[in-house]
């Protein structure tokens, strides 16, 4: 880490509240203490575990049962839930079947044998570590002041320096049952050591009670922590500056420049989602002199790697000459070198029974002057990459301060990356949602339908912006789908449809946001009711231009996108059953509402040759949920069929031909289809979601 900047961590442990915990409560208590401070380890990375005798239900008697946490699963959120439970004996009991080094991977498979009260959750490949050091509370974590010094070149006179005796040193083993048995034997032989530094990895600590090894924990980190302040102040990180960053408007603007279009090139049968960075800490990392020679070494800690993928593609960017369309014509020899280099490092390092080759594109873009750019199957998974790429500038920082910085040899990180175990987990996870990885774009957002399409879409499990004019209705849907989906899914943004700036704008942040699009659904709408010499300009203009001109401004941006993308694309218009049928004192809506449907057919052939489906929903009396149907129009709909307003769902359910009512949903559910590879092969259609109306019926 160390950035004398940060403040030490703080000892939080609450005696009189671990007082009144059980033992298993008090392992949640310490790991989600420790697990909540990224400085003490990155996103489910580390593990801690608890011997605790306890009441065998098979024979009644008192067992030592180890408690440590499972497979997946992050320290600062587990629940006991999350751990895995194992008899102690039985764990000791396997050292009998140990064949040696060559044959550990096997000793994962009598871990189920080991279980203690049928517990469900998984035993980790960290288990034997926890298991065979000879103390009831451990904690093993991964702070990055730590791995600074687990990374450097020499890493055991470093730890002999700041920790004296108090801290050992093992040499870098991939975790496993072997290092169990290291980790067992340096404890024997250094009786009074309270932990121990593992090269290239991270850091065990141990204690008697819960408190004492999570204060060992904390003090050994800060004493890191400490010595990096004192032999980095007054040095510039990393070889000092060698170009200035850009401004942050300027930083965004090449990141929406860029995104998409490395999104389109990295995109294959998976679709990517991005996320940019242009904190303090990675502009140090991208502006400075030893970026390149850095970034080439690659990742040293398995857990940051297997993120990151080993090296990070470095972008030929000069902000003091900014030429950005430059870069993007080189764009793609960049991307097919870094490419040609994986599958080379693959062919190098390869076994017999190695799992096929993964998907050689970087995860990881580093542009000088700009930030980083990380690309994964979904949003979450890119964001967590790129703090984690950040863990590795903290430990590069801090090792190539006081050291030389070394990365893992490169057959050990293949070993890693390649691991039997690591596929097994992997073939594991369950299948992605149909829209995993897609990007949505939803104007009118915040109305009825358009809220009812985000939820439709982000179930599919693609990420959705609300777009919207109501910034109030706009902050409410946001926090509602954010609680409900996750963070990570959902983004918010007020434009007008009917500003060419606004649209500009709120695409370019999407990008920004995500990388790319997949799917626009150009749905804004208002709605209006006056006999033709009663229409004022005023009412036409209105409609025509949010309903017209709104869905060209929307589509022909989303066009340019998905051209600059290069990876297809698709569009939804939910225009009207009123675009197809005459309705009475509505010319204006329902002239701008058939401009919109004709726009979509024009659309479509455009589009076609670029794989940009574009298609049409017609929705007709939706009014549960809207908000067109809260004011004005529905007064003037019911005078119209001189009706009471709360008459009127029940007349138009009468007047459609299946006689059933139709709800935001079900237009949802038709813009699904559309948007879905499920309609791959249709273009320039028109669903009507109408409960059936002949008028409309097209020809
Ligand atoms: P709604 O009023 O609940 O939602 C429309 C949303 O569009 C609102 O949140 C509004 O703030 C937003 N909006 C309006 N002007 C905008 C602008 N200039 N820029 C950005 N956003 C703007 O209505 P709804 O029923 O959900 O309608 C959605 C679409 O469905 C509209 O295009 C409408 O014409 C169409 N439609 C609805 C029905 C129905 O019965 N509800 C029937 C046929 C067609």
């Amino acid at each position: 880490m160390p950035d004398k900047r940060s403040a030490l961590l703080a000892n939080l442990w609450d005696e009189k509240k671990a007082a009144a915990m059980s033992e298993p409560e008090r392992l949640v208590y310490r790991s989600n203490l420790l697990g909540s401070d990224k400085r003490v380890t990155n996103y489910g990375g580390g593990n801690t575990s608890s011997k605790i005798m306890q009441k065998d239900p098979l024979t009644g008697e008192m067992v030592e049962v180890l408690w440590v946490k499972g497979s997946g699963g992050d320290s600062a959120s587990i629940k006991l839930d999350g751990f895995a439970t194992l008899y102690m004996d039985k764990l000791r009991a396997l050292k009998g079947l140990y064949r040696g080094p060559d044959h550990e991977d096997e000793m994962v498979g009598y871990l189920p044998h080991c279980t203690f009260n049928l517990n469900p959750r998984a035993a980790s490949i960290d288990t034997p570590l926890h298991a065979y050091v000879p103390k009831p509370f451990v904690d093993h974590m991964h702070p990055d002041a730590i791995i600074a010094i687990a990374a450097a070149k020499d890493s055991r006179a470093l730890t002999k320096t700041v920790f004296g005796d108090a801290i050992g040193w093992l040499p870098w083993r991939r975790p496993g049952y072997e290092l169990g048995l290291w980790l067992e034997k340096f404890c024997k032989e250094n009786p009074k050591a309270k932990g121990v530094v593992l090269e290239s990895h991270g850091l065990f600590t141990w204690g008697d009670t819960p408190e004492e090894c999570y204060r060992t924990t904390i003090d050994t980190i800060n004493a890191a922590i400490e010595w990096f302040d004192g032999q980095t102040s007054g040095k510039p990180a990393f070889g000092g500056a060698a170009v200035k960053a850009l401004a942050p408007q300027e930083r965004r603007a090449v990141a929406a420049r860029l995104m998409p279009k490395i999104r389109g090139m990295i995109s294959g049968a998976i679709s990517k989602v991005g996320h940019f960075d242009d904190s303090e800490a990675v502009l140090e990392f991208v502006n400075s002199e030893k970026l390149r020679p850095l970034a080439a070494l690659g990742t040293s800690c398995p857990d940051h790697f297997l993120r990151t993928k080993i090296r990070p593609l470095v972008i030929d960017f000069d902000p003091a000459r900014p030429d950005v369309e430059a870069v993007a014509a080189r764009l793609a020899d960049d991307v097919a070198a870094y490419r040609a280099d994986y599958q080379a490092y693959y062919d190098r390092c390869r076994h017999g029974n190695s799992p096929a080759v993964r998907d050689p594109n970087a995860v990881v873009y580093l542009i000088p002057g700009i930030g980083m750019l990380t690309f994964a199957a979904d949003k979450a998974t890119a964001r967590i990459a790129g703090e984690f790429y950040v863990n590795a500038i903290n430990v590069m920082r801090g090792a190539s301060a006081v050291s030389d910085y070394v990365g893992l040899p490169e057959q050990e990180a293949f070993d890693i990356e390649y691991w039997l175990l690591e596929e097994a987990k992997l073939q594991r996870m369950p299948k992605p949602k149909s829209l995993a990885g897609r990007v949505a774009l939803v104007t009118g957002g915040a109305g009825g339908i358009g809220k009812a399409t985000a939820i439709r879409l982000l179930r599919e499990g693609a990420c959705v912006v609300l777009a919207d004019i109501d910034a109030t209705a706009l902050e409410v849907a946001n926090g509602e789908l954010g609680t409900a989906f996750g963070k990570d899914f959902v983004r918010s943004i007020r434009l007008d449809v009917t500003s060419e700036e606004d649209v500009a704008a709120g695409f370019a942040s999407t990008v920004v946001e995500f990388g790319g699009l997949d799917i626009l659904v150009s749905n804004a709408g208002i709605s209006s009711s006056a006999p033709i010499e009663n229409t004022e300009l005023s009412m036409w203009n209105r409609n025509m231009d949010i309903l017209a001109k709104g869905y060209f401004l929307v589509s022909r941006e989303a066009f340019r996108l998905f051209k600059r993308q290069a990876i297809g694309g698709n569009v939804v218009f939910i225009a009207s059953k009123n675009g197809l049928a005459a309705s009475p004192n509505a010319a204006a809506y329902c002239t701008a509402k058939a401009a919109e449907i004709h726009l979509a057919r024009c659309l479509a052939l455009e589009g076609a040759e670029h794989q940009i489906r574009v298609n049409t929903v017609n929705p007709d009396a939706v009014l549960r949920g809207s908000k067109i149907w809260t004011g004005e129009w529905r007064e003037q709909r019911a005078a119209a069929y001189s009706m009471q307003p709360d008459e009127l769902e029940e007349h138009y359910r009468k007047r459609s031909m299946l006689k059933r009512s139709v709800f935001p949903e079900d237009i949802a559910e038709a813009v699904y289809f559309l948007a879905s590879d499920m309609s791959a092969k249709s273009t320039g259609n028109i669903v009507n979601v109408d409960a059936g109306n002949a008028q409309s019926f097209t020809r």
